[in-house]
């Protein structure tokens, strides 16, 4: 491609609602262009990176043994309705209605859509197993689109699914799937961490998230310094560290101490002067309107999807102040076990273990003091609370660590829910009408090129990993005008795209600085310069984006030289 003809409107400025570096590299190196919030345009460079990975993806997929469908992106609602997720799925379906006032839905994800499908087909044991998938524009009303295309609205995923007469044949593919997508990021050039997630009411650890490693990212990854135990915050076990015996004291008489407009943690141990790990917080929430207590410790958060597990509720969440009223009788701020009544108490572990702590006195402005277990009834002591840095390993002795990432993939066995609701059997060899044993595995195509530019760029702009680059290499014409250069540019130029070489060839009528400046942003990892100075002797400057120092190559040389360093990064 000749940049003079080319469509690359960069910025000059970084624009004010880009947050995270990639978002910004994006609007600014021309790749994307917003529509709307979470909506974009992928420009010719940005549609480029975006089928890079998806040819990665693609052929890992088809190498596993998966086969690409296209389903539709408009699903009717009798589908959702089949399932029960047209009304637990919230406002993150966005609903629309055909003009016979058939109410339909933008898929977010196509599991109702392919169990029907695959339902539909599959009669015995013999046409099992499958996995099929797509990659396909998907459209979620995200409550925050942000990030450019790390958390979009409308956002290309590929999603697989796979079907199973038997709970270890889905068992199989599983782990079939977690190599495909190690392979799959290992390729796209992305340092990542296979990480276990939360898989609900699914036994065993058959849900895991890959996540990409970057400061900028949503998710927190709580990882072993010892062993190899990964685990998103949302799921890793918390070991609480009993007290051994002796470091316990015996409890005191309770205090009703008045805390004058004192409500949070910081507050209340700066007034009483006791440390947050003194204090147990009572936190009041609504799972599916029921109202029920949790308590963690003061310096722990409680993690709302250990609660829901424990719970076994749809919905879960946090109490409204009238409701934090109704059960504590009191002002909110001052909730606190100790004589609660009509509500179940579920504590943290690590509550389990504390002597005569504080906590709230359900009484305007009062805290208690030398609060103990015995003091109040609790349904059960579970974990209920998110990992925090320095706490032990669940699997061994080593202390975990917590490193921020983005959640590029998932793979999830799904078992037999949609199965069942969808009716999707087959008759088994024993003549026994069975469910279809599921599971499912998706990847953000757009939110891995992101995670991409997150994990490689500097102060001047992107640099690409070979695989996602939009152009292998940039051929810089230091000034076109001049015949000698423009001849011996487009002769490598020729000579590239021969060799089937990505080329860019700047041939525009522009300063050289600004062309550097642009060469760096756009991140193409490989650029060539031909200036008259170095032309007269003979040579080309060669210059890897990610080194600061060039180096000269003899002009009959070059295009040979790209090639073995393009080959050699492609490997
Ligand atoms: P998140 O927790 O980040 O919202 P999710 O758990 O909803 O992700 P899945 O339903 O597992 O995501 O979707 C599969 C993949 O699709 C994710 O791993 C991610 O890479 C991608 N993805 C999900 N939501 C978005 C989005 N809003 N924008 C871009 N990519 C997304
Ligand atoms: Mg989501």
């Amino acid at each position: 491609m000749r940049y003079s003809q080319s469509f690359i409107p960069t910025l000059k400025e970084t624009p004010s609602d880009a947050e995270v570096i990639s978002h910004q590299l994006m609007l600014r190196g021309g790749y994307i262009k917003k529509a709307a919030a979470g909506i974009y345009s992928y420009l010719p460079l940005g549609f480029k990176v975006l089928k890079k990975v998806e040819a990665i993806v693609r052929e890992e997929m088809e190498r596993a043994g998966a086969q690409e469908i296209l389903m539709p992106m408009v699903t009717p609602a009798e589908l959702w309705q089949k399932s029960g997720r047209w009304d637990i799925y919230g406002k993150e379906l966005l609903r629309l209605k055909d003009r016979h006032d058939r109410d339909f839905c933008l898929g977010p994800t196509h599991e109702e859509v392919v169990t029907e499908l695959v339902g539909n087909y599959v009669r015995s044991y013999r046409d099992l197993p499958l996995n099929i998938f797509q990659v396909q524009t998907k459209f979620r009303d995200e409550v925050r689109p942000r990030f450019g295309l790390m958390r979009g609205r409308e956002f290309v995923m590929k999603d697989a699914y796979s079907f199973h007469t038997t709970d270890e044949d889905a068992e199989r593919e599983y782990q079939n799937m977690f190599e495909t997508y190690k392979r799959i990021f290992a390729r796209c050039g992305l340092k990542f961490r296979a990480v276990e997630a939360d898989s609900g009411a699914i036994g065993g650890n058959f849900s895991h998230e890959f996540v990409v490693l970057a400061e900028s990212g949503e998710d927190a990854v709580a990882s072993c310094s010892a062993c190899d135990y990964a685990a998103n915050v949302e799921k890793a076990a918390a070991k609480s560290k009993r007290n051994p015996p002796s470091h316990r004291v015996a409890p005191l008489d309770i205090e009703h101490l008045s805390t004058p407009g004192r409500k949070t943690v910081e507050e209340v141990t700066a007034f009483m002067k006791v440390a947050a790990e003194q204090l147990v917080k009572t936190l009041v929430y609504l799972a599916d309107g029921n109202p029920v207590v949790a308590l963690v410790r003061g310096d722990h958060e409680l993690n709302e999807v250990k609660f829901k597990n424990v719970l076994n509720c749809n919905d879960l969440e946090l109490a409204d102040a009238a409701a934090v009223v109704k059960v504590t009788k009191s002002a909110p701020g001052f909730a606190g076990p100790v004589g609660l009544e009509g509500v179940k108490i579920y504590a943290d572990h690590s509550v389990e273990v504390m002597d005569n702590f504080v906590t709230g006195g359900n009484e305007k402005d009062v805290h208690l003091k030398n609060v103990n277990i015995k003091d109040f009834i609790a349904e059960g002591f579970y974990d209920l609370r998110s990992v925090i840095h320095g706490d032990e390993c669940p699997k061994c002795n080593g202390t975990l660590e917590i490193h921020r990432g983005i959640e590029v993939g998932h793979i999830f066995k799904l078992g037999t829910k949609y199965a069942e609701a969808m009716d999707a059997t087959f008759l088994d060899s024993d003549g026994v009408e069975k469910p279809i044993v599921m599971g499912c595995y998706g990847i953000g195509v757009g939110r891995t090129a992101a995670a991409a530019i997150e994990q490689n760029n500097d102060e001047s702009g992107i640099i690409w990993p070979m695989p996602l680059t939009p152009y292998e290499v940039i051929i810089t014409a230091v000034n076109p005008k001049d015949e000698e250069i423009r001849n011996a540019s487009e002769a490598i130029y020729a000579e590239l795209q021969e060799k089937g070489i990505e080329v860019l060839l700047d041939d525009r009528d522009e300063r050289p600085g600004v062309k550097f400046k642009d060469a760096d942003l756009l991140g193409i990892p490989v650029r060539l310069t031909l200036g008259a100075r170095s032309l007269k002797e003979g040579n080309v400057e060669l210059k890897l984006r990610r080194d600061k120092e060039s180096s000269n190559v003899r002009l009959g040389d070059a295009a040979a030289e790209v090639e073995r360093i393009v080959k050699e990064a492609l490997k």
